[in-house]
């Protein structure tokens, strides 16, 4: 993910870094933005599972040499999980990329909602060695285990990121803790409601039959029919109850980097992209333009979609035209396919509103001079000139360039929710799920990934744990490239990418055994 600063200089400055694969000078990754003096939430760090000194944090940190970094002792990472990473070629002093991986047990909550406890989270031992990791759901009885992955990647900071590195997981916790009973008993559908009181627990299945007894007796028109209206609701299955408690974890964690970016400095914002292995089901949840893809047969199955404002922009401008003033009155709500200029006032120009896909001519007014709110293509496409993402974690602060004008009305932190269930297929240990940031795919397409993959695999040992770390630290080197006299360089002379590229491999064998 990129920050722009709308200034000519500093992005000259910034392509003369990359080139040089050295650190621009107040770069955006200092911890300090704006010269804030509170806290750090938590230290700057990698991830934990990489078990890294501080000295080789600091060699990480080479931006010439990019060491690209990988998993040492694989059984650290439940079902084999690959893994490895590069800092970026100059563009922050720090690898504002995150990443998070861990098995955890929820326990039921009794009664109704509260506030979160400290520690809601008991730990497998499932860390660092991998030791007495269990595979089966349940195996507490009372609880429901989940496996996590989740990568996050930064801007304007590093402190977003890492905070939701640290604690995203037990936002997903506390918001399951209230489901466990529910989901634990799959043969009968989720409660549309429950109370302390058991007479106001009602069950759907016993509502759907009530729905056709008096649909039965009533005719429309005839005195029951409102009453048949009003008992119709709709049959909620319980993945969807999944996808909302991990929705609302989303939500949660954006809400408390609000609230404590009072107390501690949690600098910049970040992407999030998080999977869930709940009973059998992979919920792939993106907020942001990192991605994820299942290799399955050496077929690719994309399992995210990215947020741009590209891709968004029917939400944004709508919400522009509803809020007007979020524009500061700086920008307009249309799209056009260039900037308008003033001599071109009572002209016809091709022009963009919410509610259009395709493109249509209007008569330029005054008011069509101000700045696009989202103009650009591609990767440099921007919201008000500023942010290169649309959804994602943080950013309450963030400001439009030289203006009052906050950018953050205009990001969502809900992530999308992709379900795909681990027990339709006998996977192979060849079928893996890739979840990396956009440093990877900004220059590897799903295509070269699902190749890359699915050939380097064929030619490992099957029975070797680390040959998906191995797989991983191909893609990284695939998309790094090498240092030649005009940059970083991969196959067919292409531009490597200088962002921060981060990769989880997670074979889907083991999903199977879940069962
Ligand atoms: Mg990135």
């Amino acid at each position: 993910m990129v920050l722009t600063i709308n200034n000519m200089l500093t992005r000259v400055k910034s392509a003369v870094a990359n080139f040089m694969g050295g650190i621009m000078a107040g770069s955006s990754s200092s911890d300090h933005v704006n010269g804030s003096d509170l806290p750090l939430k938590f230290p700057y760090m990698r991830p934990e599972f990489l078990g890294l000194s501080q000295d080789e944090i600091e060699c990480s940190a080479d931006h010439i040499a990019r060491p690209i970094l990988i998993l040492k002792e694989t059984k650290r990472l439940p079902w084999c999980t690959g893994y490895a990473e590069v800092i970026n070629a100059g563009k922050s002093t720090h690898n504002e990329d995150q990443a998070c991986c861990d098995v955890l047990t929820v326990k039921k909550k009794a009664g109704a909602p509260s506030t979160p406890s400290k520690n809601p989270v008991k730990r497998r031992s499932s860390l660092p060695n991998g030791e007495g990791l269990q595979l089966k759901e349940n195996s507490d009885g009372d609880g429901l285990t989940f496996h996590y992955w989740a990568l996050f990647d930064g801007h304007a900071g590093s402190g977003a990121a890492v905070v939701a590195s640290r604690l995203l997981h037990h936002h997903v916790v506390e918001q399951l803790q209230e489901l466990v009973d529910i989901l634990k008993n799959s043969t009968v559908l989720p409660p549309t409601c429950y109370g302390d009181d058991p007479e106001t627990s009602v069950n759907s299945r016993t509502l759907t039959r009530a729905v056709s007894l008096r649909g039965a007796a009533g005719a429309p028109g005839s005195p029951s029919a409102p009453q048949t209206r009003f008992f119709i609701e709709k049959k909620i299955m319980h993945e969807c109850l999944v996808i909302g408690a991990i929705e609302k974890a989303f939500q949660n964690m954006d809400s408390l980097i609000e609230k404590e970016r009072a107390m501690y400095n949690i600098s910049g914002g970040c992407t999030a992209l998080g999977v869930v292995c709940l009973l059998g089901k992979l919920y792939v949840a993106n907020a942001g333009d990192s991605r994820a893809i299942i290799i399955r047969n050496g077929e690719v199955i994309q399992m995210s979609t990215e947020f741009t404002p590209e891709t968004e922009r029917q939400r944004l401008q709508y919400l522009a035209y509803m809020q007007p003033h979020l524009l500061g009155n700086e920008f307009t709500h249309l799209e056009f396919p260039r900037r308008v200029q003033r001599k071109e006032i009572g002209k016809k120009m091709l022009y963009r509103d919410f509610n259009m896909k395709g493109w249509m001519y209007k008569t330029i007014e005054e008011e069509d001079l101000k700045f696009p709110l989202i103009y650009g293509e591609g990767k440099k496409a921007r919201v008000m000139a500023t942010i290169g993402v649309t959804r994602g974690l943080g950013d309450h602060d963030l400001k439009v360039h030289d203006s009052n004008i906050y950018i953050k009305p205009f990001l969502s932190c809900t992530p999308q929710v992709e379900v795909y269930d681990l027990l339709q297929y006998e996977h192979g240990a060849d079928d893996v799920l890739v979840l990396a940031t956009d440093g990877l795919w900004d220059v590897l397409s799903n295509e070269e990934v699902g190749e890359a993959v699915a050939n380097f695999l064929a030619n490992c040992d099957p029975d070797d744990p680390h040959r998906y770390t191995l797989a991983a630290q191909e893609l990284v080197m695939r998309a790094r490239g090498v240092l030649k006299d005009r940059g970083w360089r991969i196959s067919n002379d292409r531009l490597g990418s200088g962002d921060d590229i981060s990769v989880f491999i997670i074979p889907l064998m083991y999903g199977n055994k879940l069962s």
